[in-house]
């Protein structure tokens, strides 16, 4: 035999975190002589996981020549493109993509694939829960849970569901879910993208650029990033609208206070008052889930049970506590203006607004007919409140600032009244107080529980 043709293809992971050690495990099984590279310390679990399944790593450096004669690099979503390590990959014509391009390729599933700037998760988890419910073999992944990759190497499954970030998006080549869904685009992680809006929106729609007029692209008809864009950039994808506003023929609905969708005359109607989730974003995401579930043939039954019993995901309009017949609930996870704007919109009573941290460029005038109705009162939560402060100062009577989620959570509680609400739903990220939003949700209901 020639040993030219034997040659064991190498396969470089840049990143050692789940979607860095899953590819590794993956790439392993299929074959691939494996190195996984750092340049940051790795974690302890995945260190682990490494050395027990002997694949070769290094941290806190890369190694360029272990990197550069890859015949394929996977590149972790943290790692910005223009870092000089692959710049140079790149110079080299090395093939570098994102884990699902490379996993993908490795399994035979059908793949719903989920992406937008807000509403991901939510609408993964519901989906995956309608699914599961309906009777198909279905796993979650992508930016939940275990990779991908990882699961494919251990358990594959017939179907997926997979919440997409753009990072993830950004690395594809042939990757084609079947059925794609795009929540909506707003401005975020401009940083990633030479802060030009137009190439965020671009990586969002690489969502459904290999697929096929087999396959299907539901989309935010609402949203007007989505539509002028569609406007000029038609797709193969069979279009399947949905729409809080308007009649939509081939799509979802809102009328009369029931969710409708009709796919080529087959009809699915729920009423959105026994919808688990509240507030107007949410019956957009149950009609992503919902035309996905109908797409793959679940019982209207199932749907209609499993979008009325489902639980909620943790840090998303997450109801804690009701103290004195005050509400408490935790959006820690709205992370900019877009997600606070639907909270405040899902709000029923007069509301205590908990609001700031990092502030990512944030535009607040969206908001101000929202808080003019709704918010009695503001405590800023962050190192540097001037912006809110200024932004806000008119809205309402009481603004407030505070550094430390006791304090915030301790004056909510002495401002509040009876029937009211208090909402934490930052519009800015967490990282000048907190570890991440987890951490600063999860002490926000600590704090709660111990009024
Ligand atoms: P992602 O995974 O895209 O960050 P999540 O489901 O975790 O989305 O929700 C993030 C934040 O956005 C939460 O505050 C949530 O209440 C809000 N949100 C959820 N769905 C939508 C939507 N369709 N449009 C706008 N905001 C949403």
């Amino acid at each position: 035999m020639n040993p030219e043709n034997t040659h064991t293809k190498r396969l470089v992971v840049l990143g050692a975190g789940e979607s860095g050690v899953g590819t590794a495990l993956l790439g392993q099984k299929e074959g691939y002589e494996v190195f996984v590279s750092d340049k940051g310390a790795i974690a302890d679990a995945y260190k682990k996981v490494l050395i027990t399944a002997a694949i070769a790593w290094e941290e806190k450096q890369h190694t360029e020549d272990k990197i550069y004669n890859a015949d394929v690099v996977m590149k972790s979503p943290g790692i910005p493109d223009h870092v000089s390590i692959v710049q140079q990959l790149h110079a080299l014509d090395v093939a570098v993509v994102s884990e699902i391009e490379f996993a993908a390729a490795y399994t035979s599933a059908s793949i719903v694939g989920i992406t937008g700037s807000n509403g991901k998760t939510t609408t993964t988890m519901l989906t995956h829960h309608v699914l599961a419910a309906g009777g198909l073999s279905v796993s979650m992944a992508g930016n939940i849970g275990d990779s991908f990759a990882k699961q494919i190497a251990e358990n594959d499954t017939p179907h997926y569901v997979l919440e997409l970030s753009s990072f993830q998006l950004d690395g594809i080549k042939e990757f084609a879910p079947h059925i794609a869904v795009l929540t909506n685009i707003t401005p975020d992680h401009l940083d990633r993208y030479d802060y030009k809006f137009e190439n965020y929106i671009a990586s969002k729609f690489r969502i459904t650029e290999n697929q096929t007029e087999e396959d299907y692209f539901i989309y935010d008809a609402d949203d007007t990033v989505i539509t002028t864009y569609l406007e000029k950039h038609p797709i193969r994808a069979r279009l399947l609208p949905f729409s809080l506003t308007k009649k939509i023929t081939n799509g979802a609905y809102l009328e009369e206070e029931h969710i409708n969708i009709n796919i080529d005359n087959n009809q699915f109607r729920m009423s959105t008052t026994n919808l688990a989730l509240k507030g107007n974003h949410n019956v957009k995401n149950a009609m992503a889930a919902a035309t996905v579930s109908q797409l793959l043939k679940i019982r209207k039954t199932t749907i209609r049970e499993c979008l009325e019993n489902f639980h909620g995901v943790e840090h998303r309009l997450e109801n804690v506590l009701k103290i004195n017949n005050v509400q408490y609930i935790n959006d820690s996870k709205a992370t900019n203006v877009n997600a606070t704007y639907y909270a405040l919109d899902a709000m029923k009573s007069a509301t205590v607004w908990i609001v700031g941290g990092v502030d990512k460029g944030n535009d607040y005038t969206e908001l101000y007919p929202l808080v003019n109705e709704k918010v009695k009162a503001i405590i800023c939560l962050g190192v540097d409140n001037a912006k809110i402060v200024n932004a806000f100062g008119n809205c309402v009577d009481v603004i407030r600032e505070t550094q430390s989620m006791k304090d915030a959570v301790q004056l909510a509680y002495a401002i509040a009244e009876r029937n009211d609400a208090v909402l934490l739903s930052p519009a800015c990220a967490s990282f000048d107080l907190f570890k991440n939003y987890e951490e600063r949700g999860r002490l926000f209901k600590e704090a709660v529980r111990e009024l």
